[in-house]
């Protein structure tokens, strides 16, 4: 792929994110000159709340990312959307995509933005949020390449608190902009963009928060340092367990029984009443469901570390079918105490498809917490 090509990735196609790629799309029409390649990444479909924040409503019930590519397309043409390819997965099915993009992190969920975080360190990343007490706060936090990664320095007291508070007589969240018919991810977005066009000029992370009409910067601050060499086993998900291990053990000069793997993802067994129970790396969203049945399932073992003992046991599966998020990295140790880091390679066809029926799990879910 050509060096010239602007790679970028949006995680997360909510309200922030959806105001963050019609900024983007607006951007490249203008100063984000060159050819750009911008990854959508979403596994959630759109639902009233998410036209009330902004997407066309004849989109409703569409794939968020399918449906922004749209929305982008009526907007400005096919000259923009052309550039934007939907990824129907979360970002954790996708690690390999986000290693070599820079990244607009716009999940909710602050395990799942350092999931992201942790996987473009090398590269310029955004954590784009809103937040609403009385006001609503606008905030964009900005990490340029090789500055600390967001699970580093983040303030997430700060914002897991503002992600819980609660009227204490109804339980209902007391964010009175949430779910608010206006847009307020719309300032957070072309925040963010304004923060990109401008990557040049910035060396150190910091954090700019708009409250009402009060604007703040401030630095970030953590342990900044290069990510970590990561190296290409020059593998895909065709690949079986055994050839990983081999190329591992060769590559590591160690006897195959003296290495141990550690996933980013775990590997898991589920029990159900299939025939042939659910084995393979569990990916996001986690909804319990078997992808089979689609039946409640019991967790068995998850484990992120294989041994050898274990690795034997699965040696001729191939990662894509055992569910491997695509481009998915692994950590190597030595009994002798050496670690090395290495990725496979990402192709977009080895996105593992989604698991079991998340809009079943989500109305389950909130059902539950009616109840709780
Ligand atoms: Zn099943």
């Amino acid at each position: 792929m050509s060096d010239n090509v602007t790679r970028i990735a949006v995680v997360g196609l909510g309200n922030v994110g959806y105001w963050t790629t019609t900024a983007l799309g607006l951007a490249m029409l203008g100063g984000l000159g060159g050819d750009c390649d911008i990854a959508l990444v979403d596994f959630d479909t759109v639902d009233e709340r998410a036209v009330r924040k902004g997407y066309p409503p004849w989109l409703l019930g569409c794939q968020k990312a399918k449906a922004m590519v749209a929305a982008i397309d009526a907007m400005y043409g096919a000259s923009v959307s052309a550039a934007m390819h939907p990824v129907l997965a979360a970002a954790q099915s996708a690690p390999g995509l986000l290693a070599d993009r820079d990244v607009f992190i716009c999940v909710d969920s602050l395990g799942d933005a350092q999931f992201v975080s942790s996987r473009a360190r090398s590269r310029w990343q955004c954590r784009v949020s809103t937040g609403a007490g009385g006001l609503a706060t606008h905030c964009v936090e900005v990490f340029p390449p090789d500055t600390a990664a967001l699970g580093d320095v983040y303030d997430d007291a700060a914002w897991s608190q503002a992600g819980r508070r609660q009227s204490c007589t109804t339980g209902q969240p007391a964010r009175p902009l949430d779910g608010a018919a206006y847009p307020i991810g719309i300032v957070a977005g072309a925040l963010a963009v304004q923060a990109y066009l401008n990557r040049a000029m910035d060396s150190a992370p910091y954090r700019l928060q708009w409250t009402g009409t009060q604007p703040l910067r401030s630095d970030l601050w953590g342990a900044a340092g290069k990510a970590a060499p990561c190296r290409d086993l020059g593998l895909d998900n065709r690949a079986t367990i055994d050839r990983v291990w081999q190329d591992v053990a060769r590559a590591l000069e160690v006897d195959p029984d003296d290495l141990m793997l550690t996933w980013e993802a775990p590997i898991v067994r589920r029990h159900c009443a299939c025939r042939s129970p659910y084995l393979g790396f569990e990916r996001y969203p986690v909804t319990g469901r078997c992808p089979t049945c689609n039946g409640r399932s019991i967790l068995v073992s998850a484990s992120r570390e294989l041994l050898p003992a274990e690795a034997r046991a699965i040696r001729c599966r191939t990662l894509r079918s055992l569910h491997a998020p695509a481009g998915i990295g692994l950590g190597a140790v030595t009994r002798d105490g050496r670690s090395r880091r290495y990725r496979l390679t990402y192709r977009p066809e080895d996105v593992p498809p989604l698991t079991g029926n998340a809009a079943c799990y989500q109305s389950a879910q909130s059902t539950e917490g009616l109840h709780a």
